[in-house]
């Protein structure tokens, strides 16, 4: 149900699909799943959160969306901002990242599966890490809470109670692709849920796809995060984002360093 969209459902137009998800919509398109028959992940009790470290983006700070497009859609109280409408895309663009976010399934369980607390974080608009009422909430593994969607599961279901804040903090390597438009190296996920790792640097098999299996796409360096609006109002609160940028690999950035001396030492004497 992902296809829904992120961020264009127009207000009259979400409310009469999420009605006639289950029925219309499952017949129009016929499902991809991925066949592997992955174990269950074990069930941990996870930690607790952190506060933004000093030189991150502050995205949500609880009191305003302005950081977003189409923030006026989210329903904003008590330092939380609640999906709703549509789903939103921040205004700044980012490519290798690490992202923190603090969610809440809805704490009245409605649904089951996919149907319960769904939302996701997409990396570049592109690459989704599921946020799913995962507690005592089964579906398929790679479509839990901590999955990278429809790629892996998550190691560990690490979810909390349903209404209770919970963490992610995603390390993001953004795929690299050659002039040509082909992967010259693939993205790289690492995911913290509650502090426990989910995902262990899982390679990216492409962009996450409801109705296909995960393809790359050649884009941009950077583009914007997306939050998903899936018909349910999960909560969001302390969002921030801290780019960072990949080191040489030591033997290269000794040669670049070297090669650096002998240019200033050959550089006229003023
Ligand atoms: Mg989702």
């Amino acid at each position: 149900m992902r296809f829904l969209s992120r961020f264009v459902i127009k207000p009259i137009a979400a409310s009469l699909m999420v009605t006639l998800l289950s029925s219309s919509v499952a017949l129009a398109q016929k499902e991809f799943k991925s066949g592997i028959e992955w174990p269950e992940p074990k069930v941990v009790t996870p930690g607790s959160a952190t506060v933004a470290p000093s030189d991150a983006i502050i995205l949500f700070d609880g009191k305003d969306l302005s950081q977003w497009k189409n923030g006026e859609n989210w329903i904003i109280k008590d330092g939380a901002a609640t999906a709703n409408k549509s789903g939103i895309s921040t205004k700044q663009a980012f490519g290798d990242a690490q992202i923190h976010l603090e969610w809440a399934s809805p704490e009245k369980v409605e649904g089951t599966g996919q149907g319960r607390g769904n939302s996701g974080i997409y990396l570049m608009g592109k690459y989704e890490v599921q946020i799913l009422d995962s507690f005592v909430n089964k579906t398929y593994y790679d479509g839990q809470a901590g999955s990278i969607y429809k790629q892996y599961p998550p190691l560990v279901n690490a979810c909390r109670k349903p209404g209770e804040w919970q963490t992610y903090d995603i390390i993001f390597n953004a795929p690299r692709f050659d002039k040509e438009g082909k992967v010259s190296k693939p993205g790289h996920i690492t995911v913290l849920h509650n502090g426990v790792l989910v995902q262990n640097h899982s390679e990216l098999q492409g962009g996450t796809m409801f109705d296909r299996p995960p393809e790359y796409k050649a884009h941009a360096d950077k583009l914007p995060l997306d939050i998903q609006f899936h018909g349910n109002p999960v909560k969001f609160r302390n969002i921030w984002v801290r780019e960072f940028k990949e080191l040489l690999p030591p033997e290269k950035a000794s040669v670049a360093n070297k090669l650096k001396e002998l240019n200033k030492s050959q550089e006229p004497k003023k």
